[in-house]
């Protein structure tokens, strides 16, 4: 047994039993038998599934958020936001699945040669509570559009948006076992792997958990997408406009209170406006409203549980150790972790060098483009960068320059279900989204005929 807590007043909130391996085992066997019925349908036919799902998606849209709020603090117009997202990224697969899967012709010496885009069968998902619903629907609708079925483990602390999920799928007319909820604790997920039902896994979360679960799928021969975190930069250069590039900074390190993949983690800023930048990027930092965040005009919540404000804490108390300055911010209340900004940080401190996951950012400034792109690059993780400049055509050259999987100029690095999403390094491998995400769990087949 164990409790969800909310996080912004520790109010309890529900009591949840893992399944035992036997029932995980059970769920994968009817995933498993429901994956032969499944994959006979056509992509059609597939599809108007998912345009149920777009229906329950927003008949459930107030309580879906409400209880995303609650579980893991998110505030409340993200939240909704949150779930919107869903129903574009239904949206954009029921414009373009049938093309992405459809088979294709390749002239050579055969008398015939196409390749078709076949099912895999039961697929595991491991996901994270900071967009409880994006993750999920990101990693299972493709998969499912494609014809497999899946079994999504999620974080422990978001286990009630698990179970909510199930519902929704549930609602939307699903044949059983299409989407399951597997309410199973991260040391069951190796099991898991293990079992020959289960064909390949997605994970989205921290690079331990990733290398636990890529090296369970390794040992079994089965493929892993894993989409880890990042510590973005975001490159201001000298000829920025800087009016329309502040909001974006801000919205890009405190959307979601600091707690996403892609957000901006480490500014650079072109030393002869560090000054400008800093000032003006505290003074709408300052204008942001923390508390309740189940208030509309909250735009700043307690992180999704108390260690991981005591993580941000340490991250930044340690920096400072080193030598760092706050500009403002650095103070901890429970799960509050007040927006921070801090300066004189260095390659070595872990505000720099880790992941931080919380509203709080390091300011660095430089003197040339290249310079930048070297402080971009140091780090460990690969996922994106942004760049705001006042000449794109210049940027363009040095955009191979840039060891990430995402390079976005005069915008934040955000995530498009039109666009190919993941990371190099120790950001993961594979991709999510667009036409590479659904045909990562697909068997892409050769046929060949003389
Ligand atoms: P985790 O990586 O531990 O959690 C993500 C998912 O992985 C959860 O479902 C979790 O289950 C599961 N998991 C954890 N350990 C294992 C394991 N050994 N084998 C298989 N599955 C596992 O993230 P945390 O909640 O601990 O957050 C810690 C840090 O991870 C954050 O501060 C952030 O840096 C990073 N993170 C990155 C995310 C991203 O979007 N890339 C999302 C979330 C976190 P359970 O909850 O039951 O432990």
């Amino acid at each position: 047994m164990f409790s969800i807590i909310n996080p912004f007043n520790s109010a309890f909130l529900a009591e949840h039993q893992y399944f035992t391996d036997q029932q995980a085992e059970a769920k994968i066997a009817i995933a498993h038998n429901s994956f032969f019925k499944w994959r006979l349908n056509s992509v059609d036919e597939r599809l108007n599934f998912i345009k149920n799902l777009k229906f329950s998606l927003k008949k459930n849209k107030k309580s879906l958020a409400e209880y995303c709020t609650n579980e893991m603090g998110k505030p409340i117009k993200q939240s909704i936001a949150e779930v919107e997202k869903c129903g574009l990224l239904c949206d954009f697969y029921l414009d373009n699945a049938g093309t992405f899967l459809k088979s294709y012709k390749i002239t050579t010496d055969g008398s015939e040669s196409y390749v078709t885009h076949e099912p895999l069968g039961v697929i595991l998902g491991v996901m994270p509570w900071n967009f409880p619903y994006w993750q999920v629907f990101r990693f299972a609708i493709p998969a499912i559009i494609a014809g497999n079925t899946v079994v999504v483990k999620h974080a422990s602390n978001v286990a009630g948006c698990g179970k909510m999920l199930e519902e929704l799928f549930i609602d939307a007319g699903f044949p059983e076992g299409i989407y399951q909820n597997l309410l199973i604790s991260g040391s069951q997920v190796e099991a898991v792997i293990n079992n020959p039902l289960i064909k390949a896994v997605s994970l989205t979360g921290s690079e331990k958990a990733g290398a636990s679960v890529a090296s369970a799928a390794a040992k079994k021969i089965k493929k892993a997408v894993l989409e880890l975190g990042g510590s973005n930069a975001l490159i201001v250069c000298e000829d920025a406009d800087l009016n329309d590039t502040i909001p974006i900074a801000v919205k890009a390190r405190m959307q979601n209170t600091g707690q996403s993949c892609i957000a901006a983690k480490r500014f650079l800023v072109h030393n002869n406006i560090y000054n400008e930048f800093i000032e003006k990027f505290t003074s709408a930092v300052k204008e942001l409203k923390s508390g309740n965040p189940m208030n509309e005009d909250t735009d700043i919540g307690p992180l999704a549980r108390k260690d991981l404000a005591e993580d941000v804490e340490k991250q930044v108390n340690k920096s400072v150790a080193m030598g760092a300055k706050i500009v403002i911010g650095g103070k901890r209340n429970e799960a509050f972790y007040e927006p921070t900004v801090l300066t004189g940080v260095t390659k070595d401190m872990p505000v720099f060098k880790e992941e931080v996951f919380g509203p709080a950012v390091p300011v660095l400034s430089f003197n040339t483009f290249d310079e930048a792109i070297q402080l971009s690059n140091a780090t460990g993780f690969g996922l994106g960068v942004s760049v705001f400049t006042g000449n794109i055509n210049d940027i363009k050259q040095k955009i191979h320059l840039f060891e990430e999987g995402a390079v976005f100029i005069n915008a934040m690095v955000k995530s498009d279900p039109a666009l190919p999403f993941g990371g190099v390094k120790h950001s993961g491998f594979g991709r999510e989204l667009a036409e590479n995400g659904i045909k990562e769990f697909v068997n892409v087949k050769t046929v060949y005929i003389k």
